[in-house]
């Protein structure tokens, strides 16, 4: 066998990375941002990141979904990258290291960092 070089990012899946999310951020039991509703709808998934659960509120009728109401929402990198950016931190890598490893800029890298250390939880409870 050829000694290929493997990637972290190889070995991580989206589907894992939005479970993750669902049990982190969301803690098992899904509530309405706005009202604190329980009477949650599903509402299918994104049409581009196709893990991603939606929500709508029976109560207000509000929708959301698994990371609209978290740090993470709104920005271009996939939520795997996110996660093992997160996790790197964990470990103490430098900036560099964890550039590397995830194959990002440096700016794009500094931006991450900076949005994680405020928690991914629901932007709310910040
Ligand atoms: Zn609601």
């Amino acid at each position: 066998m050829k000694n290929t070089l493997i990637t972290i990012k190889q070995l991580v899946s989206e589907a894992q990375c939005y479970e993750v999310i669902r049990t982190l951020g969301w803690q098992g039991k899904v509530n309405c941002p706005h009202y604190d509703s329980l009477e949650i709808i599903k509402r299918g998934y994104h049409d581009h990141q196709n893990h991603r659960q939606r929500y709508e509120c029976k109560t207000c009728q509000k929708r959301f979904d698994d990371v609209s109401e978290t740090v993470l929402a709104g920005h271009h990198q996939p939520l795997s990258v996110w996660i093992l950016c997160l996790y790197f931190m964990g470990l103490n890598l430098s900036t560099a290291q964890i550039a590397r490893e995830l194959d990002l800029n440096k700016d794009d890298l500094q931006f991450m960092t900076e949005h994680l250390r405020t928690g991914i939880d629901k932007k709310k409870s910040l």
